[in-house]
């Protein structure tokens, strides 16, 4: 992108710390994590897991690698993990549990809400047989795609998963969006889980990291597997104490940002030649007719509007964030608006709704 993206709405990834972070990033009193040493990674972590309901937890230096541990640490080499197609930790992590852990994906198709299906999940658990790897977790994402599991869903499929002596792992990376948008506490979403990896970095808003949280058992194997992958960093609590500033000052406006993503939707949807998702939390996908879709990248671009495009830009993902707020989002409804004026609507192609993930 060559102009300065002055409205970055590409991640929530994006958004940088603000003064008050980095006055608790400066305050931070540390010590050698990797000895056991730093109290600030201490307290982050015992926060973390309290508030998620689980025995302990694991400060890791981002969701990939917090994903990977976990399913190292659930499964050994010629094991199997069930996973969605569009899931985080199949699809987007360069295959890091086969390459690193040896460990096999079965990945299942996701349902348009996110879901795998219970018969697809039972269907593909395998008998104790020397042909078959061994199937000894499933892998599930919340939110996923923007789209939050329903607590009912993940109940039954966990249940499934433990009547054939599976454990459960979530990638919760934006679990706090889930809650937020269910107004539920996080630990409710937790509670169906043995391990829920969370993103700092995303909404939350911290410039780096996220914890796993679980059984002691499970997180202390993970803290072994975390030096093993070169992830036992050391005065740790300046990173810590970004994410304990976020856990206090972050959780709750993260209303704020589906409301946003909410108005955004509405804004484009009105736009001749976009087929917009409803946003369930901050993420917003955009079909746009291909005979514009090059030329609307562009034009967002050049007015300083970052979005993620793929598929040729007929797909895009707009993300709402703590450094975008209503005005941001005013702006970039203007220069949408402004690309289609004097476009004839007539003229584009409808764009059928599609399948967002
Ligand atoms: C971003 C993300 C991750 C990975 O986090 P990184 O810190 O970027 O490695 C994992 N899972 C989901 C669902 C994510 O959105």
């Amino acid at each position: 992108m060559s102009t300065t993206v002055r409205y970055d709405f590409r991640s929530d990834t994006v958004t940088r710390p603000g003064l008050a972070m980095r006055a608790a990033i400066a305050a931070a009193e540390v010590g050698d994590d990797v000895m056991g040493d730093d109290p600030t990674v201490k307290r982050l972590e015992e926060r973390m897991a309290d508030m998620l309901g689980k025995e302990a937890a694991l400060f890791v230096s981002s969701g990939t690698q917090s994903n990977l541990i976990a399913l190292m640490a659930h499964c050994e080499r010629g094991d199997e993990y069930i996973v969605g197609q569009n899931a985080h930790c199949y699809r987007w992590e360069a295959g890091g549990a086969a390459v690193l852990g040896g460990i096999q994906p079965q990945p299942l198709n996701n349902q348009a809400d996110g879901s795998l299906l219970l018969k697809d999940i039972e269907e593909a658990i395998k008998p104790d047989d020397p042909h078959f790897a061994r199937t000894r977790l499933l892998a599930l994402e919340n939110t996923i795609g923007g789209k939050v599991l329903p607590l009912s869903y993940a109940d039954a499929a966990t249940m499934l998963a433990r009547r054939h002596g599976l454990a459960c792992h979530l990638d919760g990376a934006r679990v706090f969006n889930a809650a937020v948008a269910l107004r539920l506490p996080v630990s409710m979403l937790a509670r169906p889980f043995d391990t829920v990896s969370v993103c700092l970095s995303k909404g939350l808003g911290a410039p780096a990291g996220s914890v796993l949280v679980g059984p002691a058992a499970v997180v202390a194997k993970a803290r072994r597997l975390r030096k093993m992958l070169g992830g036992g960093l050391r005065q740790a609590g300046i990173l810590a104490a970004a994410g304990l500033y976020a856990l206090d000052h972050h959780i709750e406006r993260l209303a704020d940002d589906h409301a946003n993503a909410k108005s955004l939707a509405q804004g484009l949807s009105e736009l001749p030649g976009l087929s917009v998702s409803v946003p369930a939390t901050n993420i917003v996908f955009v079909d746009v007719a291909a005979e514009v879709a090059l030329d609307f990248a562009n034009h967002l671009a050049a007015q300083g509007v970052g979005v993620t495009s793929v598929y040729g830009a007929t797909r895009q993902r707009w993300v709402t964030h703590l450094d975008v707020g209503e005005q941001a989002v005013a702006f970039a409804l203007a220069a949408a608006r402004d690309f289609f004026a004097g476009r004839d609507s007539r003229s584009l192609a409808s764009v059928p709704h599609a399948e967002h993930s």
